[in-house]
């Protein structure tokens, strides 16, 4: 059964997200991993001498193992809940503005020259390189309103061997007179297109018993833009189309900047609320991702949490939009679905670590308000809500939290046994070159086997305050090499 020489071991550091309270961190784990990329199985405290004899219980003889250096260990690889690929070439500009003319001055100009096809190609090429560099191992993706730039970008994450979901934008109205589609029923046509084209890419999946249950690298997710730029009858088509296949995902913006919200409800006055509006068409169930959550009501939190859908936190363009702070905190103390985007180009930078960051930074603000402001309202003793998000948690919501915002957590987004192999190798020694970091052989390199857990902490902790890709030495998704700084060196 064991494929050994197509097998691959892996021993040293391993950090493996649990809970939003709890990670674990393993100076010696050993971790296998199946040739079809899935890991085998996961043992936490090997000592060198034992090497052997564990690899020869498990069925392994004579198996190259893959010894990470001091200094290296891996994570689970991160989940961007949500980006816009068409939008990185306007990455780090627009910031004066807020959504509704950072759409109309800076974004739609942008996704518009999506039509050329051959700019198409270029742009995302270099965009799902820097993406899987970054770190992202699964990405949602928007595209434009365009199908064959989409169609594109789509064949670019599957050659370059990511795992993602790829959408293109519905929008049949409130948008520029070249940049909209011209009407419900072409959006329509071209996103069941978009479908077929996307779930063509995989290969049919193999019998065996472990790969039968995953679901294929690249895969397609209904795109309604936001609520402002579709008709009912396109959200009602969509609402048809999603209903026929309970596993298609949904993505769209929820409740970002108080002005389009308003214009929301002034849109759709039938609707008791933003997030009502999703739900009144059937777009609001357990596989929809809804990006930003900033200015929710309490009864729209109650509904989001009733039908089980998922929020992507995007800090870095919360910010840098002027849009507001997302509570998360408050969302995870009633147990809705959190992971984290970095809404380029809202978001200025294509890493998770930047929405980690900033994830972090925005929990703070939160909690200092709270205890400085007005209002009776401070941090709870037990509860996330009004109170910094701890490293655990902060982990957790760019693996695990992402896995469950996309429905794939029984996939990815920890180490466990039968789940694929989609991690990065991180590198916090000196010669990753990173003058932030101040790793492995910056300090004493002789440390008591008992100390050697809380070194890791810091590593980790350390990486995720200041690292970057020069950090991340390689990306895996599904066993497979497929990017990171000894890729390409
Ligand atoms: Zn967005």
């Amino acid at each position: 059964m064991h494929g050994t020489s197509s097998a691959s071991i892996y021993y040293g550091a391993i950090v493996n997200p649990i809970s939003l309270t709890s990670y674990s961190a393993s100076p010696r784990c050993l971790l296998a991993v199946n040739a079809a990329g899935n890991i085998d199985w996961v043992v936490d405290d090997v000592e060198p001498h034992e090497l052997q004899e564990t690899l020869a219980a498990k069925g392994y003889v004579d198996v190259d193992v893959v010894a990470l250096k001091d200094g290296e260990f891996l994570i689970p690889g991160f989940i961007d809940t949500h980006t816009h690929a068409p939008q990185v070439p306007n990455m780090g500009t627009g910031g004066q503005y807020q959504l509704l003319d950072w759409l109309k001055y800076v974004t739609f100009p942008m996704e518009s020259k999506f039509s050329n096809l051959e700019f198409a190609r270029k742009t995302y090429e270099s965009v799902v390189r820097r993406v899987i560099d970054s770190g992202t191992t699964t990405c949602c993706y928007y595209g434009t309103l365009h199908l064959e730039a989409t169609k594109i970008l789509a064949d670019v994450v599957y050659k370059y061997g990511q795992r993602a979901f790829v959408g293109k934008c519905n929008m049949n109205r409130e948008s520029p007179p070249d940049y909209i589609e011209p009407s419900s029923d072409a959006s329509i046509t071209d996103t069941l297109e978009i479908i077929s084209h996307i779930t063509s890419l995989s290969k049919p999946p193999t019998r065996s018993s472990t790969s039968s249950a995953h679901e294929p690298l690249v895969q397609p997710v209904l795109t309604p833009r936001f609520a402002i730029s579709c008709t009912d009858d396109l959200l009602s088509a969509l609402g048809t189309l999603a209903a026929s296949n309970s596993n298609l995902r949904i993505q769209t913006h929820i409740s970002e900047n108080t002005s389009e919200v308003a214009y929301t409800r002034e849109l759709f006055p039938a609707a008791t609320s933003y997030a009502g509006v999703y739900d009144m068409f059937g777009l609001l169930r357990n596989n929809t991702i809804l990006a930003h959550a900033v200015h929710l009501a309490e009864d729209e939190v109650d509904l989001i949490k009733a039908r089980d859908a998922g929020i992507s936190h995007c800090p870095t363009s919360n910010f840098n939009l002027s849009s507001g702070i997302a509570p998360v905190g408050a969302y995870l103390d009633k147990g809705i679905k959190i992971g984290l985007g970095t809404d380029v180009s809202g978001g200025f930078s294509l890493s998770i670590l930047s929405a980690i960051q900033h994830a972090s930074v925005a929990a703070k603000v939160c909690s200092i308000q709270a205890r400085t402001g007005s209002s009776a309202e401070t941090g709870s003793p037990t509860g996330f809500a009004n109170n910094p998000l701890p490293i655990p948690a902060l982990l957790y919501l760019a693996t695990a939290g992402g896995a469950a915002v996309c429905a794939l957590e029984k996939q990815v987004g920890t180490f466990a046994e039968g789940k694929a192999f989609d991690a990065l190798l991180v590198n916090v020694r000196k010669d990753a070159s990173n003058p932030g970091i101040w790793g492995f052989n910056h300090g004493d390199a002789e440390v008591a086997q008992e100390d050697q857990k809380e070194l890791l902490d810091s590593w980790l902790e350390r990486f995720l305050f200041c690292g970057d890709d020069r950090n991340i030495e390689r990306v895996y998704v599904q066993g497979k090499l497929v990017g990171g700084h000894s890729f390409h060196h």
